[in-house]
């Protein structure tokens, strides 16, 4: 057995060490296995472009094999007899153990993804731990309605109506390589508070937290089958799940353009789907906003995670009055940012995910470049083997500007100025995308005036990219379908059964 851990950018703690120094397989009804075809896939450390890892590349049959055993779960056995309070009590134990493993779970995000590891622990992880700990209370509370019918066809009868919220049933969950372990717990939090069973598959760039939390997750005690794991690439294993005719639900975050593609395969089985997916949400500095909250403020909306996040505030509107004055505040923060290893304490901003979103990035840049903008600070890929991309602040753009219009997915803001509320407004909501938004200024009028007019899912006012377990989180247009966290995630997590007895 290779190990290696010893191959690392940088020292990581004996666990993560005893983690990776093992073969990695996949849970799938309560055995770890490999692939059934036998194959491995390659996980690359972002921080030097070298392999340090490899899982299995599961495929059709490992994916078969997976939703049976979730299908067998969910219908009988001890978890279909398992009371609310039972699965309150083992999502507090799982969160309880995320909790106590903390550090190597943020060490293997930081691994994996390329974030710093102090990012990884005291965002990523304290927010896994905080939404497992929100579902599981929702667990003793999910219940229907009382209804007093008046059946104007039967007039003599008395009749007594009401409403059961009962599991929607096997969870297919597809998740990106942004937030590896909280898209996991997006997931798995209201599917297991609400009595599903579900089949977890992890982007292939970062699947190595998954498969710690599945880990975690036996430790807990939950029965075999009713989380399960499967490795592999998302056109073979990721297409396998979402056109599973055995799946009841599908529960999918990535891009807008692979959620139209599962969508539709989901649709052919009528599985109930959720799609969270990409966006290009605006900033909209107001002419009263303290210049320096708004630029600190504004580096975290776009610089949080290297941008790579799907409500990074990548367009910059600032009333022209403010204009230069914003842009000189964010480039000065961005040129003091530490580009670097996740692993290494001082990093502040670590390098992107993969060599094709360095690529994919720095084209975007060249794009703006030939187009006319101006990079006031940045515009270019860091030194080293790693996939480090520099804070961008773009300047001198137009609207119809690639920057402007698509998800770049980077450390790449594009700030521009406008003039009167009615433009901004206008300009903010000229986007495919509704994700979301952030409203920068202390005028309570005018701010409660702009919130119904930005058509995006969330609306932050003086913050932005602040989650919160209790607020629904989702999507206009085409940023998707449905809502994760807060009570609303469980009309996606439920079926509404109707009884209406006749007395
Ligand atoms: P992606 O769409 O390429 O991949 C997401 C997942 O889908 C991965 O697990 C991948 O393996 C799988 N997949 C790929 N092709 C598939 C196919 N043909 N069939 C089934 N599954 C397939 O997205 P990504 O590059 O991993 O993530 C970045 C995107 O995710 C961005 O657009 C971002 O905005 C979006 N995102 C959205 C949210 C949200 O909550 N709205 C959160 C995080 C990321």
């Amino acid at each position: 057995m290779q190990d290696y851990a010893s191959t690392l950018s940088a020292p990581v703690s004996e666990a993560t060490r005893r983690f990776l120094s093992k073969p990695q397989r996949m849970l799938i009804g309560g055995a770890w296995l490999e692939a059934s075809e036998g194959g491995t896939l390659d996980v690359f450390d972002p921080a030097t472009g070298q392999a340090f890892a490899k899982v299995p590349a599961g495929g059709k049959a490992d994916i078969d094999r997976a939703v049976a055993a979730a299908r067998q779960a969910f219908d009988g056995g001890d978890w279909a007899a398992m009371r609310p309070v039972d699965r309150e009590r083992l999502l507090m134990k799982l969160a309880d153990l995320v909790e106590a493993n903390a550090q190597e779970l943020a060490e293997l995000e930081a691994l994996d993804n390329g974030k710093p590891v102090a990012v990884a622990r005291f965002a990523d992880v304290a927010l896994v731990v905080d939404s497992l700990r929100y579902m599981a209370g929702w667990a003793t509370k999910i219940g229907g309605e009382t209804m007093q019918p008046s059946v104007p066809i039967i007039r003599e009868r008395e009749f007594w109506g009401f409403t059961r919220r009962e599991p929607v049933g096997v969870v297919g969950a597809i998740i990106p390589w942004n937030f590896p372990l909280l898209m996991a717990a997006w997931k798995m939090g209201p599917a297991l508070a609400s009595g599903c069973t579900m089949v977890l598959k992890p982007a292939e760039e970062t699947p190595l937290s998954a498969l710690r939390l599945a880990e975690l997750v036996q430790e807990a005690g939950y029965p075999a089958g009713v989380f399960n794991v499967v490795t592999g690439l998302g056109h073979v294993a990721g297409a396998a799940l979402s056109s599973h005719p055995h799946i009841d639900k599908l529960a999918f975050t990535g891009s807008t353009e692979i959620g139209k593609l599962v969508g539709k395969a989901a649709l052919d089985n009528m599985t109930r789907i959720s799609l969270e997916l990409g966006g290009k949400s605006p900033m909209i500095v107001l002419d009263d906003a303290d210049v320096d909250a708004v630029a600190a403020g504004a580096a975290h909306g776009i610089f949080f995670n290297s941008g790579q996040v799907c409500t990074a505030g990548s367009r910059l509107f600032v009333h022209k009055k403010k204009f230069d004055q914003v842009v000189e505040g964010l480039s000065n923060i961005a040129a003091g940012m530490k580009v670097g290893a996740g692993l290494d304490p001082d990093t502040q901003l670590g390098p992107l995910v993969s060599a094709v979103q360095q690529e994919r990035v720095m084209g975007y840049i060249r794009s703006g470049f030939d187009e006319g903008a101006r990079a006031a600070v940045g515009g270019e890929a860091g030194a080293g083997g790693g996939y480090f991309v520099k804070p961008t602040v773009l300047v001198d753009a137009r609207d119809d500007m690639r920057v402007v219009r698509e998800e770049i997915f980077g450390p790449v803001v594009v700030a521009m100025p406008y003039d009167d509320l009615d433009e901004v407004a206008r300009r903010a909501n000229d986007t495919p995308y509704g994700l979301a938004a952030s409203i920068w200024s202390n005028d309570l009028t005018r701010v409660h005036r702009l919130i119904p007019r930005i058509k995006a899912g969330t609306v932050w006012v003086n913050c932005h990219t602040v989650l919160d377990n209790s607020m629904p989180f989702g999507g206009f247009k085409q940023s998707g379908i449905g809502r994760e966290m807060g009570r609303a995630v469980f009309d996606q997590y439920t079926e509404i059964k109707s009884v209406l007895m006749a007395l």
